[in-house]
């Protein structure tokens, strides 16, 4: 049996962090918690003049990624979460409280439809959701205790871009904060608080992270609402991990050169399936910024076209749930993101089994055409 100072030498051995270590790369701190040297260290924490006691409530990790973010959206704080979601949750709590009523476009991300639809009005908080497309829709429903608009500034999947200016006019009118949801544009194609938004909120999962591996959120904007999300997501425990952190902030390093290059190759395909007589439609906005039109391109395929054959005959581009990585991937709106919306819905807003939503990735442009329009032959 060994000494019992052997056991107590296993736990406390740790590396000399008194030599300055430069590292390039900022270190993941995976660690839950921070230590202290003495009381007076401890109160320092509480005096404000240190940052971190316990990674539920801070971590440079996910600090780095939230004011990198912010520094993109040109916020004035920035916070991370678990997920999009966990985002979207805290930064709507900071707005409203129950009583309170959000007016929001009914063509946003299925996960947010749900929120807003279900999880808020159980918490008391009403919600409207109605089409963004017609401002006259939005006023009509205004009311004395509403205090948010939120949307997208491009939505998904028919990538409708959102009118700032007219939201912006509403909002000014009635006193009421806006929150738009830039996953699909990101701050290199638009930056919605600089055109009148209150809050920017980002599933980082998507472009900001770019490849599939990590989960996570981020809400920046006004340093008054976010320190106010902030705490909600201390309070939620729905905070973004050291790790997760770290390999989307990784990611962010190239959101420029991935960005350009994926809105380039969008733009060839949605004009090689505009030539493709096969292809009922394809909705690629114009005009979304003078860097691009984003990497998103949706095509509703002609009825004769046979769906299975035609996802089996597409090859290296894979059916997945989720969008913005390197790679290209197709996803099926009516079967993952919108499938729990009613029928009624689904045909109102033209989502059916033969529209097709691509992600469109970093490989050579014709390469990306070729395997779609082979794909749409092979299922005549
Ligand atoms: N917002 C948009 C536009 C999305 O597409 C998604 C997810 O697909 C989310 C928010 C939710 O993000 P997450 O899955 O990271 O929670």
């Amino acid at each position: 049996m060994r000494d019992s100072s052997f056991f107590t030498k296993v736990v406390h051995h740790k590396a000399d962090q008194t030599a300055a270590v430069h590292s390039k790369a900022t270190p993941i701190y995976q660690t839950s918690a921070f230590t202290f040297k003495d009381l007076d260290d401890l109160e320092k924490y509480y005096e404000g003049e240190t940052s971190y006691l316990y990674s539920r409530e801070r971590n440079p990790n996910p600090e780095e990624l939230a004011e990198g973010v912010a520094a993109l959206e040109e916020g004035s704080a920035g916070v991370a979460a678990a997920s999009g979601m966990a985002a979207i949750f805290a930064g709507i709590l900071s707005v409203v409280k129950p009583g309170d009523h959000i007016v929001a476009a009914e063509d946003v991300y299925g996960g947010t439809h749900n929120l807003l639809s279900h999880e808020l009005p159980s918490l008391g908080i009403e919600v409207t959701l109605t089409s963004f497309r017609d401002q006259e829709s939005i006023k009509g429903e205004i009311r004395p205790n509403t205090k948010l608009l939120y949307s997208e500034s491009v939505t998904n999947p028919f990538l409708r871009v959102e009118d700032m200016t007219v939201l912006q006019e509403i909002a000014e009118k009635n006193d009421l904060k806006i929150m738009i949801d830039n996953t699909f544009a990101t701050p290199y194609l638009l930056r919605p608080l600089k055109q009148g938004a209150d809050l920017v909120v980002h599933s980082a999962t998507k472009y900001l992270g770019g490849h599939s591996d990590a989960t996570a959120g981020v809400l920046t904007g006004e340093r008054e609402l976010v320190e106010k999300a902030r705490q909600k997501i201390v309070s939620l425990g729905s905070n973004l991990s050291p790790f997760e952190a770290w390999l989307t902030y990784r990611g962010t390093k190239t959101l420029g050169i991935r960005m350009e290059k994926q809105s380039r190759n969008a733009q060839a395909l949605a004009d090689a399936m505009q030539r493709n007589a096969d292809v009922e439609k394809v909705y690629y906005p114009e005009n979304v910024s003078a860097e691009g039109n984003g990497a998103i391109v949706t095509i509703a395929l002609n009825k004769s076209i046979e769906m299975n054959t035609f996802y089996r005959t597409l090859g290296w581009i894979k059916i997945v749930p989720s969008l913005a990585g390197v790679e290209t991937t197709v996803s099926v709106p009516s079967r993952t993101s919108h499938r729990a919306l009613s029928a009624k819905d689904k045909e109102r807003f033209g989502i059916d089994d033969h529209v097709v939503r691509v992600s469109v990735g970093i490989e050579s442009s014709d390469d990306i055409s070729a395997q779609l329009e082979q794909a749409i032959e092979a299922s005549k």
